[in-house]
């Protein structure tokens, strides 16, 4: 771990005594993102190679020392808890860690746990989930063609994701679909996919494609900036500026003609590290404080270390104290490779 600094020191001091984390930019951090597996049943081109490999199984943290991980932030003023992935649902035994993270929701120390799935398990588990008290999540869906789906996502069934929506909706779940936008994949279908989620009453997310680990393809080829999908989509709809946001970094508008709403995410073109308020944990305990940053703490040794949690905790007010003031995302253009050699698939986007 890095040698800590006078001037770091005394922004620990000043961490420590809030309790509340707050960032040496004055960011309170209330929001901590949970990858709890790198695996999934999907291959998405953007996402992952088709034959990746993965971490090996005794590199996890258990589900058991995830809660108490989350736990710790959760006493240090995170209100909000997205579980992700890989694909979170295919953990085993993953309706246990709902169950148990849902007591925070009891006490009213945390006020939202939610999830960002691919939908495939969604069936299965939506109405446990709502019984865990997750009342809105994130499904990623890119296109509505079956045969796109199974394009993009290699290994995935667009019929399944659709009946896992379909569940969650029946389960009482709010959904927002993300949709990344790839160019010559389903840039002409992005009305339609607007359409289909605002139909279903869901609002819609469109997000870049970020530079993150290698995938075995030139990303700039898939990279369709959001600027020209909003440009083309403004032919087509009324989009009325909405001052509605989510504390992420999606930046809203309203679609008149459906009456729904539709966010932006654009990493690449745009700076959203002002407000950033969240941190990304992740399946083998390592803290990112920024998704666009190499530098990170690892948790696993100090929640191995002693069954008390002083030695966690201090070392999360260390790691919120490193927290960068933005990122710098950039596909380099000369070998076409990803700034970070990080898949979304271990932070968990
Ligand atoms: N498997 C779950 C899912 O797909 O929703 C959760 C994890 S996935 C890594 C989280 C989100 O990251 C998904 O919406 C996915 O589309 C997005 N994502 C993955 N790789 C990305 C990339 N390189 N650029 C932008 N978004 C990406
Ligand atoms: Fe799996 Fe999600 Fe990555 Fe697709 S985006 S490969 S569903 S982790």
């Amino acid at each position: 771990m890095a040698q800590v600094s006078a001037d770091t020191s005394l922004a620990l001091q000043r961490i420590d005594n809030a309790q509340q984390l707050v960032d040496p930019f004055g960011r309170e951090i209330a929001y901590l993102r949970v990858s709890v597996t790198d695996r999934c049943d999907f291959r998405c081109v953007y996402c992952m190679s088709e034959h990746m490999t993965f971490l090996p199984k005794r590199d996890l943290l258990s589900l058991e020392e995830l809660d108490r991980l989350c736990a710790a932030f959760v006493r240090r003023g995170v209100k909000k808890l997205r579980i992700t992935g890989g694909e979170p649902l295919v953990r085993k035994n993953i309706m246990w860690l709902f169950r148990a993270l849902g007591r925070h929701l009891e006490s009213g120390d945390l006020q939202e746990l939610t999830l960002t799935t691919n939908g495939s398990q969604l069936e299965k588990y939506a109405s446990e989930l709502k019984a865990a008290g997750v009342e809105r999540i994130n499904v990623s869906l890119d296109t509505i063609d079956a045969v796109k789906f199974r394009a993009i996502t290699r290994w995935g069934d667009l019929a399944t994701v659709l009946r896992g929506l379909d569940a969650a909706e029946k389960a009482g779940i709010k959904i927002k679909i993300n949709a990344v936008a790839l160019k010559g994949v389903n840039e002409d279908e992005i009305e339609d996919l607007i359409r289909f989620a605002h139909g279903r009453g869901a609002d819609m997310t469109l997000i870049e494609t970020m530079p993150l680990g290698d995938i075995g393809e030139d990303r700039t080829a898939q990279y369709l900036p959001l600027s020209m999908v909003r440009a083309k989509l403004m032919d087509r709809f009324t989009l009325q500026e909405s001052a509605f946001r989510t504390g992420g970094p999606a930046r809203y508008v309203t679609v008149k003609e459906t009456g729904g709403r539709l966010g932006f995410i654009t990493p690449l073109t745009h700076n959203f590290c002002e407000s950033c308020n969240r941190v990304r944990l992740t399946c083998t305990g390592t803290l990112f404080m920024c998704l666009g940053q190499e530098d990170a703490a690892d948790l696993r040794a100090p929640l191995r270390a002693s069954d008390d949690d002083t030695l966690l905790d201090t070392a999360i007010v260390e790691a919120i104290s490193r927290k960068p003031k933005g990122h710098d995302f950039v596909i380099d253009r000369r070998t076409k490779k990803p700034s970070l050699t990080r898949h979304m698939s271990v932070t968990g986007g």
